[in-house]
């Protein structure tokens, strides 16, 4: 995939991504590629899997809500994905958080965009900033139910927390009823994407209608342990 093919996909699905945009995303998308070879960061090797499971699956999310002037946090994210897309494409204030430090610092290495990382578990934050974000999303990063217990505390009420999943998506909402009761939010839609891979995508798009008890998020065993 050329990057002039990767705007065009993004066309279609109506995400504007202008020439700047474009090689900002292809630097950043080098730059992981290059310290993927010393630092373990992600799976995928090859250029065209990069541009459709990274870089365009990064950017569906901006169909679900608008972005432009909120503050997001992007949870797990890994690499910097999709915080570092979305921060990209549009002009949303995106933190991009992680436990592990080894790869916030990789991100804060890249020199053409400063990128806001955080180096923290998204439990212990979450208990220091209730209440901050306009819209959480998180790919990749555990079940919906122990993601909703994550993510849903550092909402403002009426914010958006969006899950970036597969197809198991549909299981896993049915799966966390009790979740989503305990912590006041419910499911507004699914979004449905197929990949130039031909991978297919489900983000669900989860609204905060109320304030959460402050019990949660517990700390992580008991999360894991006992899921809500
Ligand atoms: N979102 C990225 C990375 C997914 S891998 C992507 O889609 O490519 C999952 C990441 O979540 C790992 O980097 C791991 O360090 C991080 N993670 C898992 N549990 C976490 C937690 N409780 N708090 C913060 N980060 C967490």
């Amino acid at each position: 995939m050329t990057l002039k093919e990767l705007q065009t996909l993004l066309a279609i699905k109506g995400i504007t991504c202008g020439e700047e945009e474009a090689s900002l995303l292809e630097s950043y998308m080098f730059y992981i590629l290059d310290k993927n070879e010393k630092v373990n960061l992600t799976a995928i090797k090859d250029k065209n899997e990069f541009m459709s499971k990274m870089i365009f699956d990064s950017a569906l999310p901006l169909l679900l809500t608008d972005f432009n002037d909120k503050k997001v946090l992007d949870i797990g994210t890994g690499a910097g994905f999709p915080g570092s897309v979305i921060n990209i494409l549009s002009t949303a204030d995106v933190s991009l958080l992680d436990s592990t430090a080894k790869k916030t610092k990789v991100i804060d290495g890249f020199k053409n965009k400063f990128f806001h990382t955080i180096n923290a578990r998204a439990e212990e934050y979450a208990r220091l900033h209730r209440k901050e974000y306009d819209i959480v999303i998180a790919r990749a990063v555990a079940d919906l139910s122990i993601l909703l217990e994550l993510a849903i505390p550092l909402l403002k009420v009426g914010g958006y927390f969006i899950a970036m999943k597969g197809p198991e998506a549909y299981n896993e909402i049915e799966k966390s009823c009790h979740a989503l009761r305990k912590l006041n939010c419910s499911v507004v839609k699914t979004d449905e994407h197929t990949l130039p891979t031909g991978d297919k995508r489900v983000n669900i798009l989860i609204r905060k209608d109320k304030d959460n008890s402050l019990r949660y998020p517990r700390n992580y065993k008991e999360i894991k342990e006992r899921p809500l």
